[in-house]
């Protein structure tokens, strides 16, 4: 398995959710079981030694291999969420996409002094939803913070939007 064999499974989809995007969907990656494993073994190598505290995804793609990594990484796992669906007392940013704007959310006691964060996304487009993630993640001070995505469309440029990180990771370039 290489990244080529991941690229393939991930579909393209023309045209959604509206005319000229170019979606990247990766229901099609996530149903192969050794898609599925290669994917999450690949960001495990990448940051194993690298002292992750706590995964944070951002809703909702971001949860699902956020979740698988920071269980293998012996992590915590932190929740961005689309507002009003976490309960506690919360920070809240709003942010433009590609497609619309949106805000996203994170309880006020979900991160730590000394934490050590991996923030993960499917996909980075223009960067407003990893910007926007990471000035939430700056509201609880100077922790450490990496950034990864399954997915990452260059020509966006959106890694000119982020500032302040360890790196930035993507397996997968378009
Ligand atoms: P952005 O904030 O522009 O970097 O957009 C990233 C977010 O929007 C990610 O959470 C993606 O899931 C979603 N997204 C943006 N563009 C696409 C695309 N072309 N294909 C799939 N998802 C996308």
């Amino acid at each position: 398995m290489n990244i080529e064999k991941i690229k393939k499974s991930i579909r393209n989809v023309p045209d959604f959710p509206k005319k000229g995007i170019q979606f990247k969907d990766i229901t099609t990656a996530l149903k192969e079981p050794e898609v599925l494993q290669e994917m999450v073994n690949l960001l495990y190598e990448h940051y194993k030694d690298k002292g992750i505290t706590k995964v944070v995804g951002i809703e909702s793609r971001g949860f699902i291999i956020g979740s698988i990594l920071a269980y293998k990484l012996g992590a915590g796992f932190v929740m961005l969420r689309k507002p009003g669906k976490l309960p506690a007392d919360k920070f809240k940013i709003e942010y433009e996409l590609e497609y619309g704007t949106d805000s996203l959310e994170i309880h006020k006691d979900a991160i730590s002094e000394n934490d050590v964060l991996l923030l993960h996304d499917d996909l980075l487009a223009t960067g407003g939803s990893a910007n926007a993630s990471l000035q939430l993640l700056r509201k609880f001070g100077n922790n450490p913070v990496y950034l990864s995505f399954l997915i990452e469309l260059t020509e966006l440029n959106g890694t000119s939007k982020l500032s302040g990180l360890e790196e930035i990771y993507s397996l997968v370039k378009y």
